[in-house]
C-alpha cells in the first residue's frame, strides 16, 4: 500500500485519499491485556462483555411505601392489610408474605416472591398496625423487576467501543472487576531543526524556541499512548537516521516534525528512502501540504512539516486518525455544523482549507463564526485563540460575511 514510486506521491492527493491508504496501510494491534475498572477510561475494548447477573440482580421498590399482593384488593373499596414486616435496602424481609399482610419497605429493598406492588407511603394511613390502602390503589405499580435494565448473560458492551466513564459504570453495576483492552501504543516524537532550542535555554542569534514538541506532547496525551520524547535531533543526516532506526526497533509509531521538505537541510525523505517504505504526500490542505507516511522495519512513521499550525493541523486530520485505526477503533469523523460567517474569508482554489475560527452560539441558537486572525501556518497565536476549524472546499473562493460555512468545533475532534 505506501509506495514511494506511485504517481500518488508526487501528484496532490485528496485528504479522504490519504486517510483511506492509511487505513489500509495499518494493521490494528492485536494484544490485548487486562485493566481494572479505575484505569479503564477511554481504553478500548478488545471483546464484548456479557452480563453475568441480571441488573437489578433482585424484583425490588422503586419507592418508599408498602408492598403487597394485588389480589389483596377489594373493588372499588379502601381495604386494609396488617403490617407483617419491614424490607431494607439490603436486608430483605426473609419470610413469605400471607393473605391479607404487607410490609413496609423503602426504595431498593427487595420485594418478596408474593408481592406484585409497593404503594407509596403518602398515599396510605396507618391505624395501628393495619395499613389503609384506598379504593384507587394500582395494581403492578413501582416495581422494578429482576434484570428490568440488563438480562443475565445479554451483551453489556459490544465492541468497537471506547470505555466512557458510563461504560464503566455499568460494567460495575454487573460486578465486572477488569476488561480485556488492546494494548497501548508506544510512540516515540521528535523535532528536528537547527535553529531549534529547548525552553529553559536563552535563544542564541538566529535560534527560536522548539514548540512542536510541546503540541505534540499535548496531543497525545492519550489513555491508549505510550509516549516517548525524543528530544531535538539536529539536521544532521547521521544522527537523523540513528535516532529512527533505533527508536523504529521498540516503538510502534514515531512522528517527527520539519526536515520534511525539499530544502538543502531537510533529510527525512532521504533517510527514509534508505531505511524503510515511504509514501511523500502532498495532501490537498492547507495547512500541511507536504507530510510523510511510511514504515521502517514495524514502525510506522509520520513526517509531519515544520511550521506549528501544520503540525497540528496535520496532526487532526491525519495522524489521529491513523493512531485511531492502529489502536483498535473506527476513524471518527470530526463532528460538523453550519454556522454564519462573520468575517469575510479569503482563499484560493486548489486546496480544502482548516481556516482557524472562533465559534460562538447566540440566544436564539444559531451558530456564528469568524475568522481568528492572520492564517499563516507559523501564526501560533490565532491558532491558540481558535476554538473550530472553518473547513473552506477545494474550489472554494472564500467566504463573505453572512454567508454559511462549515466549522469543525475543537472539542470533538480531540
Ligand atoms: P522545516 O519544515 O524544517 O523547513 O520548517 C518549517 C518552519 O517551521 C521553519 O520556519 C522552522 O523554523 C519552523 N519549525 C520547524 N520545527 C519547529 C519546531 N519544533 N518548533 C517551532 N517551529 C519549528
Ligand atoms: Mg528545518
Amino acid at each position: 500500500m505506501i509506495d514511494s514510486c506511485s504517481i500518488e506521491a508526487k501528484s496532490l492527493i485528496s485528504i479522504e485519499r490519504a486517510l483511506l491508504i492509511i487505513k489500509q496501510s495499518i494493521a490494528p494491534v492485536h494484544e490485548i491485556e487486562r485493566v481494572v475498572l479505575k484505569i479503564a477510561r477511554n481504553r478500548i475494548l478488545s471483546s464484548p462483555v456479557y452480563c453475568p447477573i441480571n441488573i437489578p440482580p433482585d424484583k425490588n421498590s422503586a419507592m418508599d411505601g408498602y408492598a403487597f399482593s394485588s389480589s389483596d384488593r377489594k373493588p372499588n373499596q379502601s381495604f386494609s392489610l396488617s403490617q407483617a414486616g419491614t424490607s431494607w435496602a439490603g436486608k430483605p424481609y426473609d419470610n413469605k408474605l400471607k393473605k391479607n399482610e404487607c410490609i413496609r419497605i423503602f426504595t431498593g429493598a427487595v420485594v418478596p416472591d408474593e408481592a406484585d406492588s409497593v404503594i407509596m407511603q403518602e398515599s396510605i394511613e396507618k391505624s395501628e398496625n393495619n395499613i389503609i390502602f384506598p379504593a384507587n390503589t394500582i395494581a403492578g405499580q413501582n416495581i422494578r423487576e429482576a434484570g428490568c435494565d440488563i438480562k443475565i448473560k445479554s451483551e453489556l458492551l459490544t465492541t468497537p467501543k471506547k470505555l466512557s466513564a458510563i461504560d464503566i459504570a455499568l460494567l460495575a453495576s454487573a460486578g465486572i472487576y477488569d476488561v480485556p483492552v488492546y494494548r497501548k501504543l508506544n510512540i516515540a516524537f521528535f523535532s528536528t531543526g537547527d535553529e531549534l532550542t529547548a525552553i529553559g535555554n536563552p535563544l542564541k542569534a538566529g535560534q527560536i524556541y522548539d514548540s512542536n514538541r510541546y503540541a505534540l506532547y499535548g496531543l497525545l496525551s492519550n489513555s491508549n499512548f505510550n509516549i516517548y520524547d525524543l528530544g531535538v535531533i539536529a539536521d544532521d543526516k547521521l544522527l537523523l537516521e540513528e535516532t529512527l532506526v533505533s527508536a523504529a526497533n521498540t516503538h510502534d509509531v514515531i512522528i517527527s516534525t520539519g526536515g520534511a521538505s525539499v530544502g538543502d537541510a531537510d533529510y527525512i525523505k532521504e533517510i527514509l528512502e534508505k531505511c524503510g517504505t515511504v509514501a511523500f504526500w502532498k495532501i490537498a490542505i492547507k495547512p500541511g501540504k507536504p507530510l510523510a507516511f511510511g514504515k521502517i522495519k514495524n514502525c510506522y512513521f509520520f513526517g509531519l512539516p515544520g511550521n506549528p499550525v501544520s503540525v497540528i493541523a496535520t496532526f487532526h486530520k491525519i495522524v489521529f486518525p491513523a493512531l485511531q485505526h492502529l489502536a483498535g477503533i473506527p476513524i471518527q469523523k470530526a463532528i460538523q455544523l453550519l454556522a454564519v460567517c462573520t468575517s469575510d474569508i479569503k482563499k484560493e482554489k486548489g486546496r480544502q482549507e482548516y481556516q482557524r475560527g472562533i465559534l460562538t452560539q447566540n440566544k436564539p441558537g444559531e451558530f456564528h463564526v469568524k475568522s481568528a486572525g492572520k492564517q499563516g501556518s507559523n501564526i501560533m497565536s490565532s491558532m491558540s485563540r481558535a476554538n473550530c476549524y472553518i473547513v473552506l472546499p477545494i474550489n472554494s473562493t472564500g467566504v463573505s460575511v453572512g454567508e454559511q460555512v462549515v466549522v469543525e468545533p475543537f472539542e470533538n475532534i480531540i
